[in-house]
């Protein structure tokens, strides 16, 4: 049977659509979500759930979803909400990257090659492009 909730950031607690009166608690990850009107309002199938750091900036783990390689959503307590936010994808492989798993490399455009963040120039630098731990290594061992 599937249960159709109104969930509250931080609130363990969840309303049930249906009947408001009824209250529901859970505590494996939602099969579905729907998406906030501004994200389009479609329904996704959840496609994995981890637990890692909060995109709120204060350092905190947090329980994310991904929706599919565009959206994920995290559940902030401290901020109370829920913070749906676009995934990285490595510069190297097109790998969608989770949240706390993003490497930031510097590209110098003198010598083409990538580095760690701080470790080109200012006026030699492209900017700071994502990569995965794995690429990420790779890409500075050159
Ligand atoms: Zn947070
Ligand atoms: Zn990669």
């Amino acid at each position: 049977m599937t249960v159709r909730v109104i969930k509250h950031a931080g609130n363990p607690a969840m309303e049930s659509v249906e009947d408001p009166s009824m209250t529901v608690y859970a505590d494996a990850p939602p099969r579905w979500v729907t998406l906030p009107p501004n994200l389009g309002g479609e329904r996704r199938a959840v496609q994995e759930s981890w637990v890692g750091p909060c995109p709120c900036g204060r350092v905190h783990q947090v329980q994310h979803l991904s929706l599919g390689d565009d959206v994920h959503v995290a559940e902030c307590a401290i901020v109370g909400g829920f913070a749906w936010y676009r995934p990285q994808q490595c510069t190297s492989c097109d790998r969608v990257l989770k949240m706390g798993h993003v490497v930031w490399l510097e590209l110098s455009f003198k010598t083409n090659e990538y580095h760690r963040d701080g470790e080109v120039p200012e006026d030699e630098s492209q900017g700071l492009f994502p990569f995965g731990v794995r690429c990420a290594r790779k890409a500075v061992r050159r």
